[in-house]
């Protein structure tokens, strides 16, 4: 019930003391692990690294914006579902007559009731990955041509996942770069954007590595699957070093999905196989964030290299 608000500092993680301070002058923590406000400093700075972005946009990409939204049947037939239901969150609105409504509302405000109880799920969720909405949308065009099609998307996410990471968000935003075609295509536009990933990384001057990764899948099959993935190589993070031993914090991951998105949506390309996708996610969040750790709180300072990359 009735609950006061209370804003507490965001540093109470395992690296709050490496990173106290420049968290404090980045974000204000809003009272719930993994969700913050940013300081235009802060956003300057991802205003920076989506211009990079851009500049690095694969040629004839086309650029779509999704809200942080998505149909909920959408999620449920992309396979989202079954592979991380941890992870997900979905939209309730308070459901019945305009009267029902007050009620709830009212018996809340006078300590009788939740006004949660009241809650009807709806048919949104929050959109957990960038490039999801893509394969549908590319399904509904129609065949393929055999060259594909490129895509420079972007939104914001949700994953549940409370923590007190510096670089883990509940809520944070995520560009994508997105191949739908032919088999071929697809496994080289993702060794194509994992170097693309990297020039991100020079331009930013970060160290790093690239290694092969797997996702948090959920449940009985989840080593399975993520020693498959790792197996087959389908997935690459580059990772940079934070402080404290052996902590690596991926800033973006090259994906290839074989024909997943082409069977799920049945995507043909106009040669009749069945579509085979790649995608690159980038975590701007975190990009901003490693560029501040390796070169400080203040971008005036930072090289001039960087800078120019940068557009600041
Ligand atoms: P993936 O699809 O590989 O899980 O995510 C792609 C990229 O999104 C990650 O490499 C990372 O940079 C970013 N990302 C994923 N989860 C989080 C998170 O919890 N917080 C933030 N800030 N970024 C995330
Ligand atoms: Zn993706």
């Amino acid at each position: 019930m009735t609950e006061t608000l209370r804003v507490t500092p965001d540093d109470a993680g395992p690296d709050a003391d490496s990173y106290a301070e420049l968290r404090a002058r980045l974000f204000i923590p809003l009272g719930v692990a993994g969700v913050r406000a940013s300081m235009g400093v802060f956003e300057d700075v991802i205003d920076g690294v989506n211009r990079l972005v851009t500049s690095l946009r694969p040629l004839g990409a086309e650029v779509m914006r999704f809200p942080p939204v998505l149909p909920r049947a959408m999620l449920e037939k992309s396979g989202y579902l079954r592979s991380f239901p941890h992870q997900l969150g979905c939209l309730c609105s308070l459901g019945g007559s305009e009267r029902e409504i007050g009620l709830q509302v009212e018996r809340f405000y006078a300590g009788e009731a939740d006004w949660t109880d009241g809650l009807e799920t709806g048919d949104l969720v929050l959109s957990p990955a960038a490039c999801l909405p893509v394969y549908p949308l590319v399904a509904a065009r129609g065949e393929v041509p055999e060259t594909g099609l490129r895509f420079d998307v972007s939104g914001a996410c949700f994953r549940r996942e409370p923590s007190q990471e510096f670089g883990r968000l509940q809520s944070f935003r995520q560009r994508e770069f997105v191949f739908v075609g032919a088999k071929e295509g697809a496994a080289a536009f993702r060794d194509e954007v994992l170097q693309l990933g990297q020039s991100m990384a020079d331009a930013l001057d970060l160290p790093h590595r690239v290694v092969s990764a797997s996702d948090p899948f959920f449940g009985r099959a989840s080593r399975v699957l993520a020693l498959l993935q790792k197996q087959k190589t389908l997935k690459y993070e580059l990772q940079v070093p934070l402080a404290g031993e052996d902590t690596w914090m991926a800033c973006l991951s090259a994906n290839y999905h074989e024909d997943h998105y082409g069977q799920t949506w049945d995507i043909r390309v106009d040669t009749g196989e069945v579509a085979h996708s790649a995608c690159l996610g980038l975590g701007i969040d975190r990009l901003a964030i490693a560029a501040f750790i390796r070169h400080g709180a203040e971008p005036a300072t930072w090289p001039a290299s960087v800078r120019t990359r940068l557009g600041l």
